[in-house]
């Protein structure tokens, strides 16, 4: 079959009468009752004056209605999914910014969005789930009186742009994102291609639904393969194994936090995974320490297969393939759907084995960022590539391994530091269970090596004894200056650990 190009066409895959969309305990919805849920909503959008590359940006909790809004409004018009727990001027600056002609808010939810968008004087449509009719079904109640009706109406084409996400701001201020329905459809088939996911999956999502990863590996893949997802309110380790339970999942997808939450309550929930196998667990949007990694496929006994993620490329780039084939530790799998080079400073290719730049190029990557000439004139190379700013190196079978990220190097006066691998080494001290190594600023040096840890559950040890065991094994210039022991590390939105600011938030700068 042809593959889809739109997300009309996309949700096209499964039989009418097979499950879309669940949540744990809830009324599965078809996909015949997706689709009618889909056109229903863009005629509604399209009866108010919204089409084609119209923006609507959708808050709401995480759960069934939001992957159900999210499909059923970029189907038909631009989704523009912002995080619930911004605060008004958070909303101001992103609505505004968006240029959005609708928000859609949780009937009954005091968001301060829907304040921010009237005093913008932005139509808002409330959204009231209706459960009864399936996970994810919902009604629309639009404040405001009906516009004229559209004449961009009907279902987008494949080059309009179906999402618009901000990047994570792990290292910058968060980057505009257009997404085509083309570029969605594509990362979609290429993590269903990976992950060879039929009808027969059931996907238990717990990634927000605000960014990248949720929305194309935890809603997309499965359903682009005719499969169903169990959408829970959120990643709650105390209520993930009832979830599992109940949802039987075929597997999961998350960020290494999540798994290791997920580990720290899997040994009183052992009689729940040996009743529930998994066929895989897929873990991506940071690096996964290869202790976890040994963890989780010890715990579940089922592969744990590391993929390569980023906004600007819908989401996946690389993903270690399914056995029989091998994955690795430490590596974030095969090209799989775009091409992927490694390059030095000027754009040149390196030779294989070589540390450099990782780029990209395939029908997953965005065309360039938004209202930001600077940084697309950095981000493109004069071959087309886009510069992910992460550095990598591939292997001669063409396994692709991730050793920083650029802006994260440390700069020791003039030394230069992956916190990368100073993280690795922390990582095998047996008192350590999570690691960051960042830089914090030095009077004489510029920067200097710091590293905030957190350790094992009823396992004590001092700052001392861990820089005494990275001294062992690091050069003196790259052992942690300051090792913070902390109950937790502050994270982003997403659950990704961010080295870049983190001087400042644990008051070292
Ligand atoms: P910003 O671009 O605003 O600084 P961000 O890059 O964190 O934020 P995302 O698009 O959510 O925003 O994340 C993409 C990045 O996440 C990649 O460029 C890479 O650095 C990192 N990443 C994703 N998957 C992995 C992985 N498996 N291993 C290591 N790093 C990963
Ligand atoms: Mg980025």
């Amino acid at each position: 079959p042809v593959a889809a190009t739109t997300l009309y066409d996309l949700i096209r895959a499964g039989d009418d009468a097979a499950t879309a969309l669940s949540s744990p305990g809830g009324v599965p919805l078809t996909f015949q009752a997706l689709r009618a849920l889909t056109d229903r909503t863009v005629a509604e959008l399209n009866a108010r004056g919204i089409g084609r590359g119209d923006r609507v940006a959708i808050v709401l909790p995480n759960g069934p209605e939001m992957a159900a809004a999210f499909i059923a409004v970029a189907a038909g018009t631009t989704s523009a999914p912002l995080n619930p727990s911004y605060k008004a001027d958070e909303f101001e600056f992103y609505l505004t910014d968006l240029n959005a002609k609708l928000l859609i808010a949780a009937d009954g939810s005091a968001t301060p969005a829907a304040a921010v968008a009237e005093k913008l004087g932005l139509p808002v449509a409330r959204l009231k789930p209706t459960p009864e009719e399936g996970a994810g079904s919902f009604t629309l109640a639009f404040a405001d009186e009906a516009a004229e009706p559209t004449a961009k109406g009907g279902p987008a084409a494949s080059e309009d742009i179906a999402l618009v996400l901000h990047t994570s701001g792990t290292t910058s201020r968060p980057k505009i994102v257009p997404l085509t329905q083309t570029n969605v459809c594509a990362s979609a088939r290429n993590i269903r291609t990976a992950l060879q996911f039929t009808a027969e999956d059931r996907g238990l999502n717990i990634m927000p639904l605000f960014h990248i990863h949720g929305l194309i590996a935890g809603i997309l893949a499965p359903l682009s393969a005719g499969g169903q997802v169990s959408c829970t309110p959120g990643f709650n380790a105390l209520k993930f194994f009832a979830w599992m339970d109940e949802v039987r999942p075929t597997w999961y997808t998350g960020v290494p936090t999540m798994h290791q939450a997920i580990l720290g309550r899997a040994g009183r929930n052992a009689e729940i995974i040996a009743r529930n196998p998994l066929r895989f667990i897929r873990s991506s949007s940071s690096s996964l320490p290869p202790q976890v990694m040994k963890e989780l496929e010890e715990t579940f006994s089922a592969p744990v297969i590391e993929a390569y993620g980023m906004t600007e490329a819908a989401h996946q780039m690389a993903s270690n393939p399914l056995p029989p084939k091998p994955h690795y530790a430490g590596s974030v799998g095969l090209a799989a759907g775009p091409e992927i080079a490694i390059v030095d400073l000027a754009g040149e290719p390196v030779p294989a084995g070589e540390t450099g730049e990782i780029v990209i190029r395939g029908d997953n990557v965005m065309k360039g960022y938004e209202n930001n000439d600077k940084a697309n004139a950095e981000a493109f190379t004069r071959q087309g590539w886009f510069r992910t700013g992460d550095q990598g190196t591939l292997s001669p079978e063409g396994y692709l391994s991730i050793t920083g990220r650029l802006k994260e190097i440390i700069n020791r006066g003039g030394e230069k530091i992956s916190p990368r691998e100073v993280d690795e080494i922390l990582m095998d001290h047996p008192a350590v269970s999570q690691c960051v190594t960042f830089a914090m600023p030095h009077d004489k040096l510029g920067e200097d090596v710091a590293a905030a840890i957190v350790l094992r559950e009823g396992v004590h040890a001092a700052e001392k004894d861990i820089k005494g065991f990275a001294s062992e094994r690091l050069a003196a210039f790259k052992v942690p200056a300051k090792i913070l022991i902390l109950d937790e590390i502050p994270k982003g939105a997403t659950g990704k650990l961010q080295r870049i600011g983190l001087a400042q938030k644990l008051g070292l700068a």
